[in-house]
């Protein structure tokens, strides 16, 4: 498990202090790459050596010279003391020292007479990201006005889409899910809504979201993707470099659970808080979903379904495609078989119907569903696309051809925004994600065609020539991933003399 790297983020307000900055992370971002976020970032030893007026303790005045350091790289806006007199012209030029490394920001700020004033950045609290992700920081946030006369840009790679939004804008729009935003940026914007009418107050803000952050110990386990989707990772044994399967929660006033992937009791304790606050505001659980037959999908369901029974009342059935019922037959009782499409109708938290439908889309297994929230735009694209790691096609259950036919399906739904799968973040593009996907198979595909030309005859030489220097842990998956691509080559006629078993 990575440790958490002590990090610093500004929640920049407009010098009128009714909107605040956010701005798209860059998508080829490990960390929450296409989330919309603060500036920010972690700390650097160089850090301890600004002047921070104000502020005794060692370890806040380093947090807040990076805070601000990385506002400045980022978006051009220095956050000091006697900045006044310099021009936008003599700024650029700090900030070229700066990003080229010719000067550590201290140093610039030393130089030009400048200095950070403690009292220019209110402290809301610290959150770390949990042990599902395999990056971690430990982020101190701070909310400051950015001085008059400085106007943000985009001034690196890693922001873009850079804008100031008024608070319960920026709020509906990762209601509506247009925006994802990991959870303290939306604690944040939460608050300033709250404080923003009919002026913000911002002592006010920084002192409840300060309370919050001491409360919850800075970490919440879950995510919300949007007003009516709830992802929580939960940890499994599943297929490196993934740690956690994704458990999804749909709707409010009348929800469903996708993949409740763990029957340990300290996950599933997790999932209970997420559900039982949702029966306790007038919510019930209408299927508990289990999206197809591989052991990192499944465990906690029986365990849920009873939860449900026995502390509500409740009796949610358990619903998988036949397929799947019958690959786990003896393992998963399950009270409704799909054949096919479905769509269910849930709730959301003004009680309003919408559609979840839920798609047959095999490939990687014969059972396999995705989840299609069509409204929002947002797909759950279970084990078919992931926000890391990659997908195995494992034959006689994965079937390269079809699954290449399921990508194509699931790019052309209508009104396709954002997806999440079970493994990683979610992906805020999603037409293009899945395009990647397809184009990285038939990139695949034309290269163990080379190296059947090659000579190669069986999936292990394939996988020898098409996967070489893959580390030796993932050399099973590879030599399956050859049979998928051989099978398929076979399936297309195009291949004589090789052996796709
Ligand atoms: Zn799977």
């Amino acid at each position: 498990m990575a440790e958490p790297r002590d990090a610093a983020a500004v929640i920049l307000l407009s010098d009128d202090q009714r909107k605040v900055l956010w701005a798209r992370r860059n998508p080829a971002l490990r960390f929450l790459g296409g989330f919309h976020g603060f500036t920010g970032g972690k700390v650097d030893p160089q850090d301890d050596r600004c002047e921070v007026r104000n502020e005794p303790e060692s370890e806040m005045r380093r947090l807040i010279a990076c805070a601000a350091r990385e506002t400045f790289e980022e978006v051009g806006v220095l956050l000091v003391r006697n900045g006044e007199k310099l021009t936008r012209g003599q700024r650029a030029s700090l900030h070229d020292d700066l990003i080229s490394g010719r000067e550590p920001f201290g140093a610039i700020l030393d130089y030009w007479d400048l200095w950070l004033d403690a009292e220019d950045f209110h402290y809301t609290g610290q959150w770390t990201t949990p042990d599902f992700s395999p990056i971690r920081f430990k982020t101190h946030f701070f909310i400051s006005v950015c001085p008059s006369r400085q106007e943000p840009y985009q001034a690196i790679d890693e922001l873009g889409h850079i804008e100031f939004v008024n608070p319960a804008l920026a709020l509906e729009r990762w209601s509506s899910s247009d925006v994802l935003i990991a959870p303290p940026v939306l604690f944040s914007v939460r608050e300033l809504a709250l404080q923003a009418d009919p002026s913000m107050d911002i002592v006010r803000a920084a002192r409840n979201l300060l309370a919050f952050s001491a409360e919850t110990e800075g970490m919440v386990f879950h995510m919300d993707l949007n007003s009516r989707l709830v992802m929580l990772p939960m940890r499994t044994r599943t297929l490196p470099p993934a740690t956690h399967t994704n458990c999804f929660i749909v709707g409010q006033r009348r929800f469903a659970v996708i993949d409740a992937a763990s029957g340990d009791p300290s996950e599933l304790e997790k999932l209970y808080r997420i559900v039982d606050q949702l029966v306790e505001a007038g919510g019930e659980c209408g299927a508990i979903f289990v999206s197809h037959l591989h052991p990192d999908h499944h465990g906690g369901e029986a365990e849920l379904k009873k939860h449900f029974l026995e502390k509500y009342g409740m009796a949610v059935p358990l619903v998988g495609h036949e397929l799947t019922a019958e690959a786990l037959d003896g393992l998963v009782s399950f009270d409704e078989r799909l054949h096919g499409d479905d769509t269910y109708i849930l709730k959301d938290n003004e009680g309003a119907d919408f559609r979840l439908d839920v798609l047959h889309t095999p490939g990687h297994a014969r059972g396999h569903l995705c989840f299609y929230d069509q409204q929002f735009g947002f797909l759950l694209s279970m084990d078919n696309v992931l926000g890391a790691g990659s997908v195995l096609i494992n034959p006689p259950e994965g079937n390269m051809t079809v699954y290449l036919e399921t990508l194509g399906r699931m790019r052309a739904l209508p009104g396709l925004r954002s997806l999440c799968g079970s493994h990683g973040q979610a992906v805020h593009d999603a037409v293009g994600k899945i395009s990647e996907y397809i184009d990285h198979r038939l990139e695949r595909e034309s290269m163990v065609k080379e190296a059947i030309e090659g000579g190669a005859r069986t999936a292990e030489e394939v996988a020898d020539i098409v996967y070489k220097g893959l580390d030796a842990a993932l050399w099973p998956f590879a030599v399956r991933s050859a049979a998928a691509h051989l099978e398929r080559l076979e399936e297309l006629g195009g291949l004589e003399g090789s052996d796709a078993a």
